[in-house]
């Protein structure tokens, strides 16, 4: 059975408080030997590291850009703290979960990119590599890492055109793949995820978020009584199986391969059996 490592996991997300262990123990079965944990906020910081530690994971610590509206210039200064004390650390892996969002209403733009570059400078450093969420930001995220760039690391839940996959690639960045890619409507994100080399692809679940299209239910489902299904780590198997059958790969190929451009992205990385 091939051994996914899942770059993508917010294990620390409340909808897994009642059966965290339990799910992470489920994704072990599925063949998910290795969770990614990048945090969204400092309140997060000490659980990340907490989980990690618990099952052999990885962390990234950092302020996701939806959560800078709350977030404190001085978060800043307590970061950089936080890196001091665990640098060196083998499962600290990156800075992160960073970046713009461009998409959701009602934040501003200049607060993310101070919160963004504030972090990028943090990255360069203690000379981590980066997990980047990208949401209509790609041309902007890309203008600072060109100006000041870091030791690369992924773009995540990536959703962009070829030119600007070539342009994160270039800068030494993997491109975080996941539940997206399963829906049939899906066409320009199947037909990059079969078209980009492999060497570019790391695999991702985003749990507890962006839910594979056998868990999802429409708003209509969901009003007559149908549940959303919940997204755990342990859909990334059957995630990896959609997207080695769109580039006509077998399922160990595709994991040897996306195994090795994680450990590349990530340097921390343990290797996997
Ligand atoms: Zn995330």
């Amino acid at each position: 059975m091939p051994a996914w490592i899942d770059t993508h996991c917010h294990l620390d997300a409340p909808e897994f408080d009642a059966d965290r262990d339990a799910m992470r123990a489920q994704a072990t079965e599925a063949g998910v030997a290795h969770l990614v944990i990048p945090a969204v906020a400092r309140e997060h910081w000490d659980t990340v590291v907490a989980l990690a530690r618990r099952h052999g994971d990885s962390y990234a610590l950092g302020i996701h850009p939806l959560y800078t509206p709350n977030a404190r210039e001085q978060d800043i200064a307590a970061l950089r703290e936080t890196l001091a004390r665990l640098r060196g650390d083998a499962q600290l892996v990156a800075v992160g979960e960073i970046g713009l969002d461009f998409f959701v209403p009602g934040l501003d733009a200049d607060r993310q990119i101070w919160f963004y570059e504030q972090q990028i400078a943090l990255a360069r450093e203690f000379d981590l590599p980066v997990i980047l969420h990208v949401r209509k930001s790609s041309d902007r995220l890309l203008k600072t890492l060109r100006a000041r760039p870091v030791a690369g690391g992924i773009a995540h839940a990536f959703n962009g055109s070829v030119q600007q996959a070539q342009a994160f690639t270039d800068l030494g960045f993997k491109l975080g793949f996941g539940g997206a890619v399963t829906y049939d409507r899906a066409l320009r994100l199947r037909e990059l995820a079969a078209a980009l080399p492999l060497d570019a692809l790391v695999l991702e679940t985003d749990a507890p978020d962006i839910p594979p299209h056998w868990l999802y239910t429409t708003a209509g489902q969901r009003a007559q009584g149908q549940a959303q299904g919940r997204n755990t780590p342990a859909e990334l198997a059957r995630i990896a199986d959609v997207i080695a059958r769109l580039r006509g790969i077998t399922p160990q190929a595709l994991a040897e391969a996306t195994g090795r451009n994680a450990r590349a992205a990530l340097r921390g990385l343990p290797a996997m059996a």
